[in-house]
């Protein structure tokens, strides 16, 4: 894990991995948004890459988003809190509290219950499974476009997009070809966000077209969990 003072050190790094990419794939840096992934991280750390600049925060299980931002109150508001784990039904009210965003909505059922128990219009990405593993939660890319006519039907849901999370791999290149074809899906059903990327291939997912790249261990070192 970093120490303060690396996390303004590190952020600068993606900042201009960030720029490179852009620049290598003619798109300007503003389009894509930089999500910095804190699970595991503690509030002093969050704090650091806020006051460093960061915007957007990702946590992928509701109780430790709760109980961190218990103590990053003034953080809060003004930033913006993704959802980006698996999310049972039982958790989604708690998470509707925490989270500004879901990016993992990955059934029907969920999306359904979501809608139900909302008191706010909610921001949400579809996940997909993009190389079709069986381990890994989010809709077969071919069945996207049904999941998203009937999610389009449910009140209080706004689909802004796509996300997916593909295998780790040895080489980021391994990764263009999933990376290529969500974002062609995302093309077809006309969605304006793209979230696809971490630390160890959020260049290539840049220059395939990613709009929101989440990242983690690139700013907040090695996980020790
Ligand atoms: C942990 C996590 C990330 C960040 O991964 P790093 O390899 O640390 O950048 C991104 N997306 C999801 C869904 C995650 O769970």
């Amino acid at each position: 894990m970093s120490n303060t003072a690396d996390i303004e050190r590190n952020i600068a790094a993606v900042r201009v991995r960030i720029a490179r990419a852009c620049e290598r794939s003619g798109r300007s840096p503003d389009s894509v948004t930089l999500v910095a992934v804190t699970k595991t991280v503690g509030p002093t750390l969050v704090r650091a890459a806020f006051e460093a600049g960061i915007g957007h925060f990702g946590e992928n299980r509701v109780q430790e988003a709760e109980e961190k931002l218990a103590s990053l109150r003034d953080i809060r508001a003004e930033s913006t809190w993704h959802m980006i784990g698996h999310l049972q039904t039982n958790k989604a009210k708690t998470a509707l509290g925490v989270f500004d965003i879901i990016q993992s909505i990955d059934s029907l059922k969920l999306a359904e219950f979501i809608s139900r128990s909302a008191g706010r219009t909610v921001p949400i990405l579809l996940e997909v499974n993009a190389a079709g593993e069986a381990t890994k939660g989010g809709f077969p890319p071919g069945e996207i476009g049904e999941a998203l006519a009937k999610i389009r039907e449910m009140p209080r849901l706004d689909v802004q997009g796509l996300m997916t999370i593909v295998p780790l791999v040895s080489d980021p290149e391994e990764a263009r070809p999933v990376f290529r074809r969500i974002r062609e899906l995302r093309d077809i059903l006309g969605l304006p966000v793209l979230s696809m990327g971490m630390s160890d291939d959020f260049e290539v997912a840049i220059e395939e077209g990613a709009t929101l790249i989440r990242v983690g261990r690139a700013i907040f070192g090695e996980r020790r969990v």
